[in-house]
């Protein structure tokens, strides 16, 4: 196997554990983007087995094969678009979001043909203006009124835009305009079985918006939502899940001025041995990353050299590397670069780069 991806499940079942023990909401493990990259079921199922009680994805799809893998617990999808699979939905109990009144018509025309009762949550745009109801709310609540008797409210819902900004008055801001609507929605009779808010930054720096339920996302895979503002993520004592690794394809004696890879982007400034490392972007590496990232090899960090091709990269191995053709080394994880390192790199977020990770990529459990 030229690379792989190695996922730590005692890894996701501390760090839910860990969250679990600073919190007395329950869990809802977001699972969407095949897992952040981690693989859909093992995590699911995974997070299940370590005292989740919900799950939640972006798409229908991903929650249609949650329930194709015989997962029971209660599911929600949040992302869904116009005309999309809700007679799949229906039948196989999944939970939908609804943040307009079109999308709430076509899902109740779907239960009369169905004869199923849809399990709803609201979703409300306290701020972020990206998903939920924003404009019209007052017509929304009428109409959720006006056909109670057609569907379960479950859930009433938001999401921060700053969350990874603890201090931020923003989050306050969006606290207050949640509590206006949920309590309208009251006001109107309609009273949801739960209420959610919360993704891993707010779960680990804002308790008061943690209400029945927290969204459990990057924290889950043990990465810090924001490094920047809130630190690494071992300060919330939590353990990456993911480590990559991949096999040197081969090894050569550069010469100070050689120029690397296309476009000769980087001339040796030393003479060194240059491994050819079988992994590249069409793997999901990050074409834009600068040689603060790289690989590690014998307790040794071999930064990269060059740019990155499709299929594989080049990195510094050293004047004395004892590492040989078909070796494995550490791309991400373990003792050499972070996820985090290479996020930097690259000029992104640790998000970015575990949910990029080529689907050719095997995962090992
Ligand atoms: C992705 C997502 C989450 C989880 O966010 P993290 O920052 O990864 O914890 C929570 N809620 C919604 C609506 C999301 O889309």
């Amino acid at each position: 196997m030229r690379a792989f991806v190695q996922i730590d499940l005692d890894a996701i079942e501390h760090n839910i554990k860990q969250i679990k023990s600073q919190t007395s909401a329950a869990i809802l493990a977001v699972v969407k983007a095949d897992a952040y990259g981690h693989g859909l079921v093992p995590v699911a199922v995974r997070a299940i087995d370590s005292g989740a009680t919900w799950l939640g994805t972006a798409l229908l799809e991903e929650a249609i094969a949650l329930r194709e893998a015989g997962i029971k617990v209660p599911i929600i999808a949040w992302l869904t678009p116009p005309h999309d699979d809700f007679e799949s939905a229906l039948s196989l109990n999944i939970d939908l979001s609804v943040s307009s009144i079109q999308l709430f018509e076509e899902i109740l025309d779907q239960a009369r043909r169905s004869g199923i009762r849809p399990r709803l949550h609201f979703e409300v745009d306290s701020g972020m203006r990206r998903g939920g109801v924003l404009k019209g709310w007052e017509t929304f609540v009428e109409f959720a009124v006006e056909h109670k008797d057609e569907y379960n409210l479950i859930g009433f819902w938001s999401h921060f835009a700053r969350a990874d900004e603890p201090s931020s008055e923003f989050n306050l801001m969006q606290e207050n305009e949640f509590d206006r609507k949920l309590e309208s929605l009251k006001v109107a009779g309609l009273t949801p079985e739960m209420v959610h808010l919360s993704n891993s930054a707010a779960i680990l720096s804002n308790s008061s918006a943690h209400r029945s339920i927290v969204r459990l996302g990057i924290a889950m895979y043990g990465l810090s939502p924001d490094v920047k503002n809130m630190g690494d993520a071992s300060l919330f004592n939590l353990r990456p899940a993911m480590t990559i690794r991949a096999q040197i394809h081969l090894i050569k004696d550069a010469k100070a001025g050689d120029a690397v890879g296309y476009g000769g982007a980087e001339v040796l400034t030393h003479d060194t041995k240059l491994g050819i490392i079988v992994m590249g972007y069409s793997d999901g590496l990050p074409r834009s990353t600068s040689n603060a990232a790289g690989v590690f090899f014998d307790g040794r960090k071999a930064p990269l050299v060059g740019r990155i091709s499709m299929d594989q990269c080049v990195v510094d191995l050293g004047n004395n590397s004892l590492a040989e053709a078909g070796d494995y080394v550490t791309v991400m994880g373990g003792e050499g670069y972070s996820i985090d390192d290479w996020a930097a790199a690259a000029q992104t977020i640790n998000y970015e780069i575990v949910t990029r990770i080529a689907s050719r990529v095997p995962r090992i459990y």
